[in-house]
C-alpha cells in the first residue's frame, strides 16, 4: 500500500476545494489582509460553535498561551502548574515570562493531569494551572475548577489538541477551552481544526479579560498609537481565517470521522497482550487528535518495522519536559514523574486523520501485529 500519511490534508482539501478557493480569492480581491471581515467573521462563528462569549484570534497556539499568561497580571516567580507530558510550548511560555513551571504527572490511562498530584502541588505561590487536553480528550475540568476556585487560582486550558471535545461539568457538557478562565488553541495545519499555515486563538467568557487579551495581542494598545501595556504583535492572517471559516463548518463531521477511525482501530487491535489501546475518560468526549497506543516492549523496533512497510507513526512525546536540557535549571530529575517517563518509552501514535479507509487501517494494524510478534520472537 502506498502513500500512507500521518495526516492526509490533501484528500481533505480536495473535497472542499471549491469553497476554500473561493473564500481565499475573496480575501485576495478585497485586499483586506489584516484584521478584516474574514477574521472578525471567523471569530464570531467560532464563538457560536463553542458557546463562548469571546474569541480573540492570534498568530499561533504558542502565542495564545503566552498572551493568556500575560493577561493574568502574574509576578515573576509565581508558580504555574502543568504536566511534563505535552508539547514544549505549554511550559516554554511559563519560563519565558519568568514564571516558574511546576510539573505534576499525568495518569497512566488517559495521559491527562493527575488530580491527586495537582492537589499536592498547590501552595500559596501557585497562581495558575494549565491543564493540557492531550490527544483530543479533556482533563477532569470539574475537579480542576473546584480546586482552582477554592484556592483562587487561574485556569488556562491548553486546548490545542481537543477543539470540539466536551467535558461533563456537573451533568452539563461544556466545550473544551470554554471552562477555565481562558482557553487557548492552535490552528496548525495538522490540528483538528487546521489552517494552511500558522494560527491560534484565545477564548474567554470574561469581558474584561477579553479586552485585555485583545489589547495585549495588539501591541498593548486598544486605541491606535496609545500603548497601555507592553504587548506583542500576534494576528491571525485574513487568508487563514477564510480557510478556517470553511473548515469550521466541517469540524464536527471531521471529529466524528476521527472517532469512527479510532473505533475501527480499537476493534482491529482488540485483545493483543503487548498493546494497550486508548481509553476514553468517562467525564470527556474524545476527538482523537492522536490515536495513541502503548507498546509494552520494543516500541522503537516496532516503529522501524512499520516505517519499512511504508507506515508513518509518531512518538508524542519521546522526552518528558522535566528531563529536557532546557529545563535543567528547575532541578527536576529522572524518576520525578514516573508515569510520563514510562509513557515516553511506550507511546506510539498511528496515522489518524479524517480520510482513513478501512483498507488503510487494516493494512496498518496487520503490519503492527506482525511487527509486534516478530519483535517478541527476537527477544525470547
Ligand atoms: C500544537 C500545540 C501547541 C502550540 O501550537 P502552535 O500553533 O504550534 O504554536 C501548544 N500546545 C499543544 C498541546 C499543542 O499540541
Amino acid at each position: 500500500m502506498r502513500n500512507i500519511q500521518m495526516v492526509d490534508l490533501r484528500t481533505q482539501y480536495g473535497k472542499i476545494k471549491a469553497d476554500i478557493d473561493l473564500a481565499v480569492s475573496d480575501v485576495v480581491n478585497s485586499c483586506q489582509f489584516i484584521n478584516g471581515p474574514a477574521v472578525k467573521g471567523f471569530a464570531r462563528n467560532l464563538e457560536a460553535y463553542l458557546g463562548v462569549n469571546h474569541v480573540v484570534p492570534c498568530a499561533n497556539g504558542t502565542d495564545a498561551l503566552q498572551i493568556a499568561l500575560m493577561a493574568l497580571n502574574l509576578k515573576p516567580g509565581d508558580e504555574v502548574i502543568t504536566t511534563p507530558f505535552t508539547f514544549a510550548a505549554t511550559s516554554e511560555v511559563i519560563a519565558l515570562l519568568n514564571l516558574k513551571p511546576v510539573f505534576v504527572d499525568v495518569d497512566p490511562r488517559y495521559f491527562l493531569m493527575d488530580i491527586d498530584q495537582l492537589k499536592k502541588a498547590i501552595n500559596p505561590a501557585t497562581k495558575c494551572i494549565i491543564p493540557v487536553h492531550l490527544f483530543g480528550q479533556v482533563c477532569n475540568m470539574e475537579a480542576i475548577m473546584a480546586l482552582a476556585n477554592a484556592h483562587h487560582i487561574y485556569v488556562v486550558e491548553d486546548n490545542a489538541q481537543a477543539i470540539g471535545a466536551s467535558c461533563n461539568m456537573g451533568g452539563e457538557w461544556e466545550k473544551a477551552g470554554t471552562i477555565g478562565h481562558i482557553g487557548c488553541t492552535s490552528f496548525f495545519p495538522s490540528k483538528n481544526l487546521g489552517c494552511f499555515g500558522d494560527g491560534g486563538a484565545l477564548f474567554t467568557n470574561d469581558k474584561d479579560l477579553a479586552a485585555k487579551i485583545q489589547m495585549i495581542a495588539n501591541h498593548g494598545s486598544s486605541r491606535r498609537y496609545y500603548h497601555e501595556k507592553i504587548g506583542v504583535n500576534s494576528r491571525l492572517d485574513a487568508i487563514q481565517a477564510a480557510v478556517l471559516n470553511v473548515k469550521l463548518q466541517h469540524l464536527d463531521v471531521y471529529n466524528e470521522a476521527r472517532a469512527r477511525a479510532a473505533e475501527q482501530y480499537n476493534q482491529l487491535l482488540a485483545g493483543i497482550p503487548d498493546l494497550i489501546t486508548p481509553d476514553i475518560a468517562p467525564h470527556s468526549t474524545h476527538v482523537f487528535h492522536q490515536y495513541t497506543v502503548k507498546v509494552k516492549q520494543n516500541r522503537d523496533e516496532v516503529c522501524k518495522e512499520l516505517k519499512a512497510n511504508g507506515i508513518p507513526t509518531g512518538i508524542y512525546y519521546p522526552v518528558p519536559l522535566h528531563l529536557q536540557e532546557a529545563y535543567d535549571v528547575y532541578g527536576y530529575r529522572k524518576g520525578d514523574f514516573p508515569v510520563s517517563e514510562d509513557l515516553a518509552e511506550k507511546v506510539l501514535s498511528l496515522p489518524m486523520h479524517t480520510e482513513l479507509t478501512n483498507e488503510i487501517q487494516e493494512y496498518i494494524t496487520d503490519s503492527l501485529l506482525t511487527a509486534l510478534s516478530t519483535n517478541k520472537l527476537q527477544i525470547n
